[in-house]
């Protein structure tokens, strides 16, 4: 079931630099620079969409488009549901990985 809760955390806790990775030769040409992962804008094809680290969305510095997790699987052709579906696993997927780094809940002294 799709909840909002959901929609939120795909959009917000799945890196979105994770989900191009994962699209592989799919996704968009992409390149970490100055400490900012950025990607080639569908829209005008600039390597120009940086992802804001603060809030997981992309912006594209020459067209001023904006890009989410879910905008993304979209431009690459799934539907809404298969997205989310996806973006789903690949969260869970992130989700147990950072539970294996930070085994307690307290990340005290770090
Ligand atoms: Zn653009």
């Amino acid at each position: 079931m799709i909840t909002k809760e959901l929609l939120w955390r795909i959009r917000n806790e799945l890196p979105m630099k994770l989900t191009i990775q994962r699209l592989g030769n799919f996704g968009p040409i992409a390149k970490q620079s100055d400490g900012y992962f950025r990607f080639q804008c569908p829209n005008c094809k600039e390597l120009r969409a940086t992802v804001n680290p603060s809030n997981n969305l992309a912006h594209c510095f020459c067209c001023k488009e904006n890009y989410n997790n879910i905008d993304l699987m979209m431009i690459q052709g799934y539907d809404f549901l298969p997205a989310v579906g996806i973006l789903e696993k690949w969260l869970m997927e992130y989700s147990r990985e950072l539970g294996r780094r930070t085994p307690s809940s307290h990340s005290a002294g770090e």
